[in-house]
């Protein structure tokens, strides 16, 4: 049986391993903290694949079959770990508050429907029958009725009962400081405490930590924590469906029992997951400019997370083009709920028969190097 250490137990560590698992591989994750209890439960839950993209790319493509396989990948984890994790489709519509961006999401609207896609411009009238509530004081929206949402707050409290229900090991509480190397190839990892784990494979999936992990081919890898903070409201005046979002990455998310999440920042503040009352103050205020009743409301809670941000903003997906057995699962940066369910399938694919009908060489860690011999 191929033995596989999988570092980090987000939901991108978690889908690497799940996806390994089910192709008969003997899985050990080896977790920090605990499971989902990085970005993966600080995060907002939005399955949004057209939402920023505004053109055509390999990442938008991967976004966008990561959402196509998504149902399957939720009712798989929601029956491991016997929770309802709050899927739901209900869409998006994303505030066109000036001109430019009225004109702007026209364009995305028109390329992305030639992708045989469902998006189109609205007026605030039509938006305000989509979900009641929504700001009139805009040009236009952009509404992707195809995007969904999750909870992911759930989902992060879930991970380790779903992992706790299949053979995959977890050592949780213990990170990795190294990844063991020997004759050219990966030989296991050495934990922070000093214990020495052997696998033919690992792959590196900490997140925004995934830099901070030495012997990987002898360099730091190019990715970079971005804090990002959210805040919880109440809302009784109407049930919200959809996610509403302004094109500067705001967004107001409905959380169920009365409550909505707003978010959100990207601060370059380091490993600090510190709240700050600037951070509310911002996050309020654009989720007020959305949704208007939510003016003044108290925070009923805040917190935040941190992003796991590639030099480029593209995930870092694949094998190392030096050390046989090691592979990358990280980088997902403001898409890692979306796209973990694809790249975990991906990397499994590598690990287990040596390609994937997928194309990962976009994401290649080569291509931040001059390693990269293409
Ligand atoms: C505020 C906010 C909102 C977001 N909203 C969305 C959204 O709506 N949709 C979306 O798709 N994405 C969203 N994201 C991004 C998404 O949360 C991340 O891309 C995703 O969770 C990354 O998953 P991950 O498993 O790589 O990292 P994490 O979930 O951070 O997991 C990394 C794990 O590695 C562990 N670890 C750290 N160091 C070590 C070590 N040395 N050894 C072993 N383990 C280690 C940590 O303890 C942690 O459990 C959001 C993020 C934030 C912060």
């Amino acid at each position: 049986m191929l033995e596989v250490i999988v570092v980090g137990s987000g939901l991108a560590g978690f889908g690497v391993a799940l996806a390994l698992w089910e192709r008969g591989a003997a899985v050990t994750l080896v977790d920090a903290g605990r499971p989902g209890g990085g970005a993966t439960g600080a995060s907002a839950g939005m399955l949004a694949a057209q939402y920023e993209s505004t053109a055509d790319s390999p990442k938008f493509r991967l976004c966008l079959e990561s959402r196509r396989r998504y149902p399957v990948f939720a009712a798989r984890v929601a029956e491991l770990c016997r929770q309802d994790l709050g899927i739901r489709w209900d869409g998006m519509l994303v505030a066109n508050l000036c001109e430019r961006e009225h004109v702007d999401a026209d364009e995305v609207a028109c390329w992305q429907r030639e992708a045989a896609l469902r998006a189109e411009v609205v007026g605030p009238e039509e938006a305000a029958r989509i979900q009641p509530g929504v700001s009139g004081d805009v040009v236009s929206y952009l509404w992707l009725p195809d995007e969904g949402q999750l909870d992911s707050q759930a989902l992060g409290a879930a991970l380790g009962a779903a992992i706790a229900s299949t053979d995959i090991r977890l050592i949780a509480g213990n990170g990795v400081r190294e990844v063991k190397v020997s004759g050219g190839a990966v030989a296991g990892v050495l934990t922070v405490d000093g214990r020495s784990l052997d696998g033919e494979r690992v792959v590196l999936a900490a997140g925004a930590w995934s830099g901070s992990i030495a012997g990987a081919s002898g360099r730091r890898l190019p990715v970079r924590p971005v804090r990002g903070q959210i805040v919880r409201l109440a809302v009784s005046e109407f049930a919200l469906g959809p996610i509403i979002a302004s094109h500067a990455g705001r967004y107001v998310v409905p959380r169920g029992r009365g409550t909505v999440i707003a978010g959100s920042t990207m601060e370059e503040v380091g490993f600090d997951r510190s709240i700050t009352e600037e951070g509310c103050r911002v996050i309020q205020d654009a989720a007020a400019e959305l949704i208007p009743a939510l003016a003044g409301r108290k925070p009923l809670e805040q917190w935040a997370g941190l992003r796991p941000i590639s030099a480029d903003s593209s995930p870092i997906i694949g094998p190392d083009p030096e050390i046989e057995g090691l592979f990358y699962a990280t980088g997902y940066g403001r898409d890692g709920i979306l796209l973990s369910p694809l790249v975990g399938d991906l990397v499994a694919e590598l690990i287990v028969t040596g390609e994937t009908e997928l194309d990962w060489h976009p994401f290649r860690i080569g291509r931040f190097t001059e390693l990269d011999s293409e």
